[in-house]
């Protein structure tokens, strides 16, 4: 999202509903968007003498004043509407070609066609809602499961905002301390108790890296949990994966080496979304293709949340493959239908049958398990942005230098510069202009009268 530019003057128009349902909402927004509707808009009374937050019938008409469509109109005035700014959406009949025309004749009429996320770019710089709440408009149009919609649905109404709001507010009341203390370096005073400035530095470091810490499972709840299935050729790693998501996806075959290239598919399971990787079977081989997918394997491997290593009940061996400290590992044992008995079975290994869909539910609920959200209650703060986690990782090393420069006795300006840093971090997520606020709360809580 662009958020440097300032133009607001124009009057953007755009559908705000996708193409193929009965009806189509077309959204106008801006300095003369009334103008503009009242144009293409025959109802009982004209818009520019319309109160806001009303419903108007009509006919969507051309030059001619030849019928288009018959809608609805729902006006809203600056600046109670989405944007601040006079906005108009009318709802029309789903046809491609009405919603052509009507974009076709207010364009003519003096519109421009909005740019993606434009609407919601306007309504933070006009102060609407905050750039995190901003992000989780979109978050929120793109969930797909309850735990997606869930995170996106806490942060959109607020829920980062407060806290850092909150966090920041306290930085600000330190940094007027200290930036106070220069004011009157000769006189050698400390407005800002040190110990105390140590013990809320620290509070405010544990509720940073409270938020950082939940971003692993934030962005695997917003993005889904990727899940990589690997094992040696035809130990039945596609055919698992077609139970798992209970179509079939991938090729399934005796003949090793079938499935070249990594196939992705995914499942929601209790709310959550489970990406899928069926990869290519790990084993030496000439051939370059297959080489290729074996690569890739590898990558997908790296990548992945989850391991689900997959051996024969034929051959219950499983090769040691490396994994990253975060990843989460899973020994599957399939073809149980093949042997008389379980027993002999390696048995920290589920045990499943993928094609008789023997153990399958087990092996859903063991990944269900891995995605630890039993509890988050509702309104717990998860972060699941990765700009909003990059800043708290900038913000968190700036604190620490705030720390190691309290400790370390440095003068206040040097603290103050460290603690400025953090402000302007957290400042990046709601998408505050740091330099005037620590202004505005010096002089607003002090009166130095200098
Ligand atoms: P991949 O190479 O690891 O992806 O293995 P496939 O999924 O292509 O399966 C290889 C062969 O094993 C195919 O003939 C499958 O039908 C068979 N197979 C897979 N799962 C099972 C199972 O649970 N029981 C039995 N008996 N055969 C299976």
């Amino acid at each position: 999202m662009n958020i440097t530019s300032t133009d607001t003057s124009t009057t953007i128009i755009a559908p705000a509903t996708a193409s193929g349902g009965a009806v189509m909402v077309v959204r106008l927004s801006g300095s003369r968007a009334i103008e503009i509707a009242d144009r293409l808009f025959r109802g009982r009374q004209r818009l520019a003498d319309a109160d806001g937050y009303t419903l108007h019938y009509g006919r969507v008409v051309d030059q001619d004043e030849q019928t288009i469509d018959d809608v609805v109109v729902a006006l809203f005035r600056a600046p109670h509407s989405y944007t601040g700014d006079d906005t108009v959406e009318i709802t029309l009949h789903g046809s491609e070609y009405i919603t052509a025309t009507l974009l076709r004749l207010a364009i003519e009429y003096g519109a421009t066609m909005a740019t993606a996320g434009e609407f919601t770019r306007r309504a933070f710089l006009a102060g609407k809602m905050d750039l995190s709440r901003a992000e989780a408009v979109a978050d929120i149009i793109a969930s797909d499961s309850r735990w997606s919609h869930r995170v996106a649905s806490t942060q959109m109404r607020g829920g980062y905002s407060a806290k850092l709001g909150e966090l920041r507010e306290e930085l600000l009341r330190l940094c007027s301390l200290l930036e106070l203390e220069l004011d009157f370096s000769e006189e050698d005073v400390e407005f800002a108790d040190r110990k105390q400035l140590s013990d809320i530095l620290s509070r405010i470091g544990e509720q940073i890296e409270s938020l950082r810490g939940s971003f692993a499972l934030g962005n695997a709840l917003k993005s889904g949990i990727s899940v990589a299935i690997v094992g040696e050729p035809n130990v039945g790693k596609s055919t698992l994966l077609n139970a798992l998501i209970e179509e079939d996806r991938a090729m399934v075959s005796d003949i090793a080496g079938t499935t070249r290239d990594t196939i992705e598919a995914s499942t929601i399971i209790d709310g959550i979304r489970f990406r899928f990787v069926d990869t290519a079977g790990l084993r030496t081989t000439d051939d370059t293709l297959e080489q290729m997918g074996i690569e890739r394997t590898r990558r997908a491997i790296d990548r992945a949340n989850i391991i689900v290593h997959i051996a024969s009940a034929d051959c219950p061996k499983f090769k040691d493959i490396d994994l990253n400290a975060e990843q989460h590992y899973i020994k599957v044992i399939n073809k149980i239908d093949r042997v008389n008995s379980t027993d002999t079975l390696p048995c920290d290994a589920l045990h499943i049958s993928a094609k008789q869909s023997i153990g399958i539910d087990a092996l859903r609920s063991k990944l269900r398990s891995t995605a630890n959200t039993s509890n988050l209650r509702s309104n717990d703060i998860v972060v699941s942005n990765m700009r909003h986690y990059e800043a708290l990782t900038s913000a968190n090393e700036a604190l620490q230098n705030a720390r190691t420069a309290l400790c370390n006795n440095l003068p206040a300006d040097l603290i103050s510069e460290d603690i400025r840093t953090i402000i302007h971090h957290l400042g990046e997520i709601t998408g505050a202009i740091t330099s005037d606020d620590i202004l505005h709360s010096i002089f607003s809580k002090f009166c130095i009268g200098k």
